[in-house]
């Protein structure tokens, strides 16, 4: 099973706009660690750049601190970078910042050992480039300035026509082929994998028949809101009425129709409210910010718009209403809702009904046709 849905993944081509928000996820979830890597790296180029600036008796220069100054203001401004495009270019930034200081740090040792740093610094770069959440031109530029700047050509003593230099060419033509291949695989894999997230995520928390909010999302998102416990909570529980002689009279796909029907008059009438399929023909609504007039106003207008839309067959709900109390659980609401149902039932359906303690019945008839 899981092999068949990730089989049909990986046939899938993501769509430009999956990518633009697998990009900013992985940037979102990343933002600490792009902010390590900056710290570490600065640190690292700082204790270099001391050893070797007092094996040359020469101090902590101001190129040093000018260098700190401009990599330290760098990754505050990373502190505050919210957009995975802005980091695209950020790193950019940092990275020609940094090499161009890693260049003057090891033209402060002998001649005949730059080029061995050289190739470490860029190897050092390349693989910290590449664990990056960032795009495709992004890391092909950072590749490009890395090599610019730390060209273990440049100012050392290497021959081009000497063996040292076929190694280091050689060298320099694996490490970028190897950084390159893990970066494209790494990111094809946690492209993948965001992709397959999103799909089970949405098969595991939407009704797949009416495509609105199913139980097991229903009960995350009200248990939460229980929580919170906002004033003027109303559960309204919904249930088409005689939806098996629909079945058993027009066949399964016209009643599968008419359940898809009343799901669209519930996404259209409540919005900004919890709601979902909770099985069968039946469906929950969760109000907050409501006062009881305002809730009884809302699902008899729902009845009556069910009601009347005689496009195709025509059907009925009825609802049950409660109001939620300070310290009521779900699965209590839910059952009052579900008291008001049956007797919104039992007074012969198209309607809906207040759930009220037993106490209060006696003085109070039940609610009338919505
Ligand atoms: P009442 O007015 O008392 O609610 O009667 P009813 O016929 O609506 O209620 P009942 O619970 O007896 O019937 C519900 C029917 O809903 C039974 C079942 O076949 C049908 N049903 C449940 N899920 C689906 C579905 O996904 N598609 C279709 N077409 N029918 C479904
Ligand atoms: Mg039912
Ligand atoms: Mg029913």
């Amino acid at each position: 099973m899981f092999k068949t849905i990730e089989d049909h993944v990986r046939q899938q081509v993501a769509p430009a706009a999956l990518r633009a928000e697998f990009r900013q996820h992985e940037f979102d979830n990343s933002r600490r660690f792009c902010q390590l890597i900056f710290c570490v790296s600065i640190a690292v180029w700082l204790v270099f750049d001391l050893i070797v600036s007092y094996l040359g008796n020469q101090g902590f220069t101001w190129r040093s601190g000018l260098f700190m100054a401009l990599l330290c203001s760098l990754t505050i401004v990373l502190g505050f970078t919210r957009r995975s495009h802005h980091f695209d270019v950020l790193n950019l930034l940092f990275i020609t910042v940094i090499t161009l200081g890693m260049r003057l740090v090891i033209e402060g040792l002998p001649i005949a050992l730059r080029p061995v740093w050289l190739v470490l610094g860029t190897s050092t770069v390349l693989y910290s480039v590449s664990v990056l959440p960032v795009r495709r031109w992004s890391f092909f530029c950072a590749m490009v300035i890395t090599w610019a700047m730390l060209n273990p050509f440049y100012g050392t003593n290497i021959d081009l026509d000497e063996l040292e230099a076929a190694m280091l060419l050689s060298y320099a033509v694996f490490l970028s082929g190897l950084v390159i291949y893990s970066y494209l695989r790494i990111r094809q894999a946690k492209l993948h994998n965001f992709y397959m997230s999103r799909l089970l995520l949405e098969q595991a928390y939407v009704d797949v028949l009416t495509e609105i909010p199913n139980r097991r999302s229903f009960m995350v998102k009200a248990e939460r809101q229980l929580h919170q416990a906002p004033p003027g909570q109303y559960l309204a529980m919904i249930d088409i009425d005689n939806f098996k002689k629909v079945n058993d009279r027009f066949g399964h796909d016209v009643g599968d129709e008419v359940l898809k029907r009343v799901a669209a008059h519930i996404k259209t009438t409540m919005q900004g409210y919890e709601f979902a399929r909770l099985g069968g023909e039946e469906f929950v609504i969760l109000f907050a910010g409501l006062d009881q007039q305002d809730a009884e106003r809302r699902v008899a207008m729902l009845c009556q718009r069910v009601r009347k839309d005689v496009d195709a067959q025509p059907v009925t709900i009825s609802i049950g209403l409660t109001r939620i109390i300070a310290g009521d659980t779900l699965s209590k609401a839910l059952m009052h809702a579900d008291q008001a149902l049956y007797q919104a039932k039992h007074a012969g359906k198209d309607r809906y009904v207040l759930w009220q303690q037993e106490a209060d019945k006696q003085a109070l008839d039940p609610q009338g046709k919505g």
